[in-house]
């Protein structure tokens, strides 16, 4: 079996490389290599002597996942889906968006969490990603859309929940954060969690500590429980407790998403409730106006509801915005991501949420 040097952190490397004898500044220049320059041929690093790029050729490889389709929407997103090792499938989207370039990527296949209002759900979890599979998805879409070196954001909102698969989306971030890959600041990156309340206690304590975004899509228990199914283990009140706990640096903000279901969370009562519950918090609110998909029990409201809804949170002094939808036609926005051919089965809160 040979070794993956793109699924390695820099001191994993540079061990690897003096187990073959060889010194440790070898490692940076097979890192930069990889990460700096999108290279996966030991025989394109030329800066590496002949013997040392034979012995890495019988040894490592460099794999980066196989693109089995790529579609690009009318507003310029592109999704790639993507084929690993192991045959199962994954979607990542890049939003190109000025000034800034986003990248969202996976941490899972399929997603454990069963949110009714997400395709991505309905798969069920499948297999976390491995920390090598997550950042190659960074890897592969700068490469792909010119962004080697260019600067990019990124937001771990692909499918899958990040703190469930903790590990190695750490390790991911590390490698992804590596001076001498991409070098990416965590203040680049935004983690999307439901509130898996220990694990955010125990990302607040992190070293390379990314931005927040919290899925919370309701204003009391009763309806986040309905259409939110982790709520029913961390109850509302408990993940805004975790929120507050939360270190948030001076220009920095806790993002709320919110997605807004018609006649389910939309009305001014909810927004008026929402305000309540994130009083104390320093919170930015982005509405997430649905985005309709067959199979997903619920409607998008009005733009003059979500517009009004929006108005009577930041009438109360809430910074909010309302996310604009990317790539809908190609199936990328954001709950839209399934990969068709995986086992799609309908979750717990989907069953309920029909009954609404
Ligand atoms: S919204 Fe996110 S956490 Fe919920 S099922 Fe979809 S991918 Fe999972």
């Amino acid at each position: 079996m040979k070794t993956d040097l793109a699924a390695l952190e820099l001191g994993e490397l540079e061990e690897f490389v003096q187990s073959l004898g060889h010194k440790k500044f070898v490692a940076k220049q097979i890192y930069q290599w990889i990460w700096k320059r999108g290279v996966t041929s030991f025989a394109d690093m030329t800066n590496l002597s002949r013997e040392l790029r034979a012995a890495l050729g019988a040894m490592a490889v460099v794999t980066l996942p196989e693109v089995v389709q790529h579609d690009v929407s009318e507003d310029g997103t592109e999704k790639f889906v993507l084929r690993l090792a192991d045959g199962r499938r994954i979607e990542s989207v890049f939003i190109p968006d000025t000034p800034k370039q986003t990248f969202c990527v996976s941490t899972q296949v399929g997603c454990a969490m069963g949110c009714a209002f997400c395709l991505t759900g309905k798969m069920g979890l499948i297999r976390h990603l491995t920390a090598g599979e997550i950042a190659a998805q960074v890897r592969l879409l700068a490469k792909s859309t010119g962004h080697l070196d260019k600067p990019f954001n990124i937001v771990l909102m692909g499918m899958g929940e990040p703190l469930q698969n903790y590990d190695a989306t750490m390790k991911a971030l590390r490698m992804l954060n590596e001076k001498d890959g991409f070098d990416i600041h965590p203040k680049r990156v935004t983690l999307s969690t439901v509130g898996l309340v220990p694990m955010m206690d125990k990302l607040a304590q992190e070293e390379l500590m990314p931005n927040l975004a919290v899925s919370l899509h309701a204003s009391t228990e009763e309806t986040r429980r309905a259409i939110v199914p982790p709520t029913r283990k961390y109850s509302m009140q408990a993940v805004l407790d975790a929120c507050k706990r939360f270190p948030v640096s001076k220009r920095r903000r806790i993002m709320f998403e919110y997605v807004m279901l018609a006649g389910v969370n939309d009305s001014d009562a909810d927004a008026r409730k929402l305000v309540k519950v994130l009083d104390g918090i320093k919170a930015k609110v982005n509405l997430l106006p649905l985005n309709a998909a067959p199979g997903i029990p619920f409607e998008r409201p009005s733009d003059e509801r979500i517009n009004r809804f929006g108005k009577i949170l930041a009438d109360k002094g809430l910074m909010v915005s309302v996310r604009k939808s990317r790539g809908g036609d190609i199936q990328a926005a954001c709950g839209q991501l399934i990969v068709e051919g995986q086992s799609v089965k309908q979750s717990p809160a989907q069953r309920l949420a029909r009954q609404l």
